[in-house]
């Protein structure tokens, strides 16, 4: 049985890049949503927020130099592209998705509503929420933290590239441990990087804990929903 019901998964845009240096990688999204179906099929209902970091980010890259109010729309609309190449994969693959976007863009996707998304997520549907929160000065990691609040997910599940939340920088200190669960306080004092800090402070407000785990590791999603030790967890 799995342990859980309702589950936000926060995808970076990286996530779809595969080993490519920009954009959605094929194989790599087909194997995601694949994770994706495996998880929906043994009942629980799945919300996902989709980055945009693959195509474009309001603070790096091709947006240094303009407005960043400008830069961040460019880059909620690369989340809408991102949203919407998932959705069809889902499609492919027969998972009923539905996309919402936080900003108006009601020729491509419907608006995001509230009552509707709960309603889907009933359903069976997985949603995919597009456009991040809707507005510029925010992250995605904010967007799963805000949502997953307001479905009531019971988790909001953070897939990256690195398995956890580790004592130090894995890549830059051989000797990093990763902790298999940590609280919010000791993860404050200890000064770690879980989300972004306004995303963090939103989980730890609403007690909504956190997984940190790794989206390389095949079927590593499942093993989330079943309870099972991977990655780290984030608790009040
Ligand atoms: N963004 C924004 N408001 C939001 C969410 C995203 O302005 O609520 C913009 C911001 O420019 C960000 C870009 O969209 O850099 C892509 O999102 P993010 O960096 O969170 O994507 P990820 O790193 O997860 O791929």
């Amino acid at each position: 049985m799995p342990a859980l019901k309702r589950i936000l998964l926060k995808l970076s845009g990286e996530a779809l890049m595969g080993d490519d240096a920009f954009g959605i990688n094929r194989a790599t999204i087909v194997r995601m949503v694949q994770e994706i179906r495996e998880v929906t099929e043994l009942g629980i209902e799945v919300a996902v927020v989709i980055g945009g970091g693959n195509i474009f980010r309001g603070v790096a890259g091709g947006s240094v130099g303009m407005d960043r109010a400008t830069a961040d729309y460019m880059g909620m609309l690369a989340t809408v592209m991102n949203s919407l190449a998932l959705a069809d994969t889902m499609r492919q693959e027969g998972i009923t998705a539905r996309v919402m976007s936080a900003i108006g863009i009601e020729q491509v996707v419907e608006p995001y509503v509230r009552p509707k998304a709960l309603q889907y997520l009933e359903e069976g549907k997985v949603v995919v929420f597009a456009a991040g929160t809707g507005n510029p000065f925010f992250t995605t990691d904010t967007a799963a933290a805000l949502r997953g609040a307001e479905i009531g997910a019971e988790i909001v599940l953070k897939a990256t590239k690195v398995d956890g939340v580790y004592t130090a920088d894995p890549k830059k200190d051989p000797t990093a441990t990763r902790y298999s669960r940590i609280t919010f306080d000791e993860a404050i004092t200890r000064n770690l990087q879980v989300l972004d800090a306004t995303a963090f402070a939103l989980c730890r407000d609403q007690k909504l804990p956190i997984r940190v785990f790794s989206i390389l590791k095949p079927g590593s999603l499942k093993r989330v929903v079943m309870g099972e030790d991977e990655g780290t967890l984030v608790h009040v």
